[in-house]
């Protein structure tokens, strides 16, 4: 059986790109007479008050989704994470990097939030002396050592997707400086936990993805299959940002009911040819990934009425 779930940080509002997510990941399961899970990815706390998730979880029941089985959240989940982390320090495949951000990305000013520069490998071959004395000054992150090894896969939307773990990606964080557990981790140990079979996200995690198809092997998972929504612009072709006020949810809620917006949403994909509103339960018999467009999604102009 299928099992999708929908994973969103809440570490703003939720927006059109992601409730495209939501509603795609909702009727692949749907349709295909799976189960549909809710988690809330709020691993890095402070990123995440409690507040935003409230109001996520509003923003979706507004929509009209509905979830099976009881919601996960990151948050609660530590101890299934740690024990992740020991069965992987018990292979001898995690070592502790004492590297700051600004030794890792000296071009980088501070705060500008992780990039997917491949980590050189600087702390790969510390002797535990030389860990031992640099933990004196500094706590380390935790990364997983990675092999020179090519992970491929067949994305249901993005077609052949190829990496090599060690040249494109390098040793990953899976636990922060500050004791947070990496989004990798967490995201592996609850997709394996929660026996999901089917991933449907946006496709800023595409390069993620071989990562996790790795530690799922490590960790004794099955992969799971995935589809990677194109991005979602606006009606000039330009990428949704949060500072479009225009287009958050609190601003579209006072112009358009949630069946018109996922009317809209069902149109700006390709699932239907007009627009008009429409309810999720509408769309599960008419779904169809072959209709999914694969290159970027642009809504139509929302700064009026009803398109
Ligand atoms: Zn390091």
């Amino acid at each position: 059986m299928v099992v999708g779930r929908f994973a969103p940080t809440p570490s703003g509002r939720l927006h059109l790109g992601n409730l495209l997510c939501a509603m795609l990941a909702w009727l692949s399961a749907r349709s295909g007479g799976g189960r549909i899970l809710l988690r809330i990815e709020d691993v890095d706390t402070p990123r995440c008050p409690d507040r935003n998730t409230r109001l996520c979880l509003e923003d979706l029941r507004w929509f009209g989704f509905s979830w099976d089985g009881p919601i996960l959240r990151q948050s609660e989940r530590t101890p299934e994470y740690e024990n992740a982390l020991a069965e992987l320090q018990a292979h001898g495949l995690v070592y502790p990097c004492f590297c700051t951000r600004a030794e890792l990305h000296p071009e980088l000013a501070p705060n500008l939030g992780d990039t997917q520069t491949v980590y050189p490998g600087t702390c790969r071959n510390l002797t535990p002396t030389e860990a031992a004395s640099k933990a004196l000054i500094r706590s380390p992150a935790l990364r997983l050592r990675v092999p020179d090894e090519t992970v491929s896969f067949e994305d249901r939307l993005q077609g052949s997707v190829c990496e090599n773990l060690r040249r494109d990606c390098g040793d990953f964080v899976i636990r922060r400086s500050d004791g947070l557990f990496g989004y990798q981790l967490a995201c592996v140990v609850d997709d394996i936990a929660s026996g999901v079979t089917e991933v449907v996200r946006g496709r800023d995690i595409l390069s993620a993805t071989p990562r996790q198809i790795y530690l799922t092997g490590l960790l004794g998972g099955t992969t799971p299959s995935y589809a990677h929504i194109p991005l979602l612009t606006d009606a000039q072709g330009r990428r949704l940002a949060k500072r479009d006020h225009d287009l958050d949810l609190t601003a579209l809620s006072r112009r358009y009911t949630a069946q018109d917006l996922i009317g809209i949403l069902a149109f700006s994909c390709g699932l239907r040819d007009r627009i008009c509103p429409a309810s999720l339960e509408e769309l599960v018999p008419e779904f169809d990934w072959d209709r999914v467009r694969r290159d970027d999604i642009r809504l139509p102009d929302l700064t009026g009425g009803m398109p």
